[in-house]
């Protein structure tokens, strides 16, 4: 019997074709089982965090922490920062002098600052751990994660008005959410633009902050943004006061002033 040595043009482009096939049927499953194992590590980061709140509360006779974006006037700004002066009045804060941390209040209860950051948010900064623990003059951040604890205020598009969740027994009807992706719309300097923790298909670069640099920046940006209507097609999760945390779609959320969306059943 007589054999042959090797494989022939015909049949090794067969073989590569072949491959090539099955690539791209498997590759898809794959980024797609990537983003699932994804969003359920965002979903255990949120519950490590409303762990760390409860326990803080515990801990403070049923007080929420303050949050580091509340100013002294009694004024709110971007609810994803971690280290900001808490009594500065302008929407940064005075960068030369040293700054409050959430670190602060709640280092205690939140060891692993990793739990701040998203998995399916953009690369972080190598310095993210010093800059919310130890933060230098000028040194800032953000979290994945909008967090709604301290009263946060806003109005949403229905008109009704969400206060985060607070030991302030005058503000009636505080919402059960503490905790969220950042989802917002952002009118910025003429250019409509999504910013987002979750990237989304036509999400095109991180953001970049124009005052801080990219020190500042845990969201993907989509910059074709038309309206505030129209949000981008990605599932955000949010916790609660209980603890939970579930999962929302576009037509499960409602934006607030300052463009954040939540989930619509923040009661
Ligand atoms: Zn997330």
């Amino acid at each position: 019997m007589k054999f042959r040595k090797g494989f022939t043009l015909i049949e090794l482009l067969v073989v590569i074709s072949i491959i090539a096939l099955l690539v791209s049927i498997l590759m898809p499953a794959l980024s797609k089982a990537r983003e699932t194992a994804r969003m359920t590590v965002c979903a255990s980061n949120q519950r490590q965090l409303l762990l760390g709140v409860t326990e803080y509360s515990a801990d403070n006779d049923g007080k929420f922490p303050r949050h580091v974006a509340h100013r002294a006037d009694g004024s709110f700004s971007w609810p994803s920062y971690l280290n900001y002066y808490v009594d500065d009045t302008s929407r940064h804060g005075n960068l030369s002098t040293p700054r409050g941390s959430m670190f602060n209040a709640m280092g205690k209860y939140i060891e692993d600052v990793g739990v701040f950051l998203c998995p399916l948010g953009p690369p972080t900064n190598t310095n993210f751990e010093k800059i919310y623990k130890d933060p230098e003059p000028n040194d800032h951040t953000n979290a994945s994660y909008n967090s709604w604890w301290g009263g946060f205020p806003m109005t949403m598009a229905d008109g009704r008005k969400f206060i985060g969740p607070t030991s302030d027994t005058n503000k009636k009807g505080q919402a059960k959410l503490l905790i969220s992706d950042m989802l917002s719309f952002w009118p910025g300097s003429g250019n409509l633009q999504w910013w987002i923790s979750h990237r989304s298909k036509s999400a095109t670069k991180q953001e970049v902050d124009p005052v801080f640099g990219n020190n500042t920046s845990m969201f993907w940006v989509e910059t074709n943004a038309i309206s505030a209507n129209d949000p981008p097609d990605i599932k955000i999760n949010a916790g609660f006061v209980d603890c939970h945390v579930s999962r929302y779609g576009k037509d499960e959320i409602i934006a607030g002033n300052g463009g954040f969306y939540i989930p619509q059943e923040w009661k």
